[in-house]
């Protein structure tokens, strides 16, 4: 059997940096010039073909790039077996979140990758990520996914955990789908079947969606009233552990409630990495509840901004309780 076809989608990141500058991207042309010298067994795990539709620090990323490496990919989906994207790690779980509900029914590899020592520098770990992604996108994963430092995790899934590390991600409520060591490894069992219903393509418009973030002492009533006179769609509270809010001093019910009468929907997070928000565990969390907060079990934060993006452009009348039933079901492996 022939090779396979992969397209490497440039986006930017410190991979393509010259010594991590930030404003010292290496030129498209250099980038493919780069990968193809200092990576060049590449070319002997796939057919490769190189596309660059933006070549920012991943800081700036916004919804327009997320469409364009959309538009890119749905251009190319019946051409190539796999794709990986090369991005910087600063907000690639949003953007691997955000197209694991973009492409719907999606069957080909999506791969992000990047590195935290640009590619031309000697201890870099771009190569090392590059070929191991290359060859994750020839394996017919049905996923979006992250592949850093040797492991393969659902994009979905995934969060930032370190700056400086090699090892910067983590999926701390799903199991990783693969490694990469002396043999590549895939965890079958962990992923996705094969879609059963035609693959599809939906652009993100843009939505405000506020954020509040609890911590001891907070009064949210300031920023409660700031968001209901600006027209926010949808409030993600970031609450502790199980979905707990404080209810004596400084309580947050009152600001559930001034919310969710002004017909806004507010979902609980958790600020806690690994477990579940569950709003009946504690009074805490049922008063939340009775309030009118919907809790978002065990769904990141990326995951859980990128939905509400992607719910709001794909259904741009939906209403709350649709909105609210739509959050907690589990669209695309994002939610257990
Ligand atoms: N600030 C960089 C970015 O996200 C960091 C990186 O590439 O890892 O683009």
């Amino acid at each position: 059997m022939g090779k396979k076809n992969v397209l490497l989608i440039h986006t930017g990141g410190t991979l393509g940096m010259v010594e991590g500058k930030p404003d010292n991207h290496l030129k498209p042309a250099q980038i493919h010039e780069s990968v193809l010298n200092f990576v060049p067994e590449l070319s002997e795990l796939a057919q490769l073909e190189s596309t660059f539709p933006c070549n920012i620090d991943s800081a700036n990323l916004d919804i327009p790039d997320m469409n364009n490496v959309l538009s890119t990919i749905r251009e190319n989906y019946d051409t190539f077996d796999g794709f990986v994207i090369l991005h910087g790690t600063d907000t690639m779980p949003f953007h691997a979140s955000a197209l694991s509900f973009m492409v719907e029914n999606n069957r080909k590899p999506i791969i992000f990758t990047g590195s935290q020592k640009p590619l031309r520098h000697i201890r870099t770990d771009a190569r090392v990520n590059l070929v191991n992604s290359v060859e994750f996108a020839t394996m017919g994963i049905p996923e979006v996914c992250i592949c850093f430092n040797s492991i393969l995790f659902r994009g979905n899934r995934t969060r930032k955990v370190s700056i400086g590390r090699f090892d910067a991600f983590r999926s701390p409520n799903y199991p990783i789908l693969g490694s990469a060591g002396v043999d590549i490894q895939l965890k079958t069992k962990h992923i996705a079947d094969f879609p059963a219903g035609k693959t599809t393509f939906v652009e993100l418009h843009h939505h405000t969606i506020g954020v509040i973030k609890l911590f001891p002492g907070f009064d949210a009533t300031a920023s409660v009233a700031a968001m209901l006179q600006s027209g926010v769609q949808a409030v993600v509270v970031e609450a502790y552990a199980a979905g707990n809010i404080p209810i004596l001093t400084h309580s947050f019910i009152p600001s559930i409630s001034a919310m969710t009468k002004a017909g806004l929907p507010v979902f609980i997070v958790s600020q806690a990495l690994e477990g579940s928000v569950d709003l009946d565990l504690y009074e805490c969390g049922q008063k939340a509840k009775h309030a009118g907060a919907i809790g978002c079990k065990d769904i990141t934060f990326e995951a859980a901004i990128t939905k509400l993006y992607y719910l709001f452009s794909k259904f741009p009348a939906i209403e709350r309780e649709k909105l609210g039933e739509k959050m907690v079901l589990n669209l695309s492996g994002e939610i257990s």
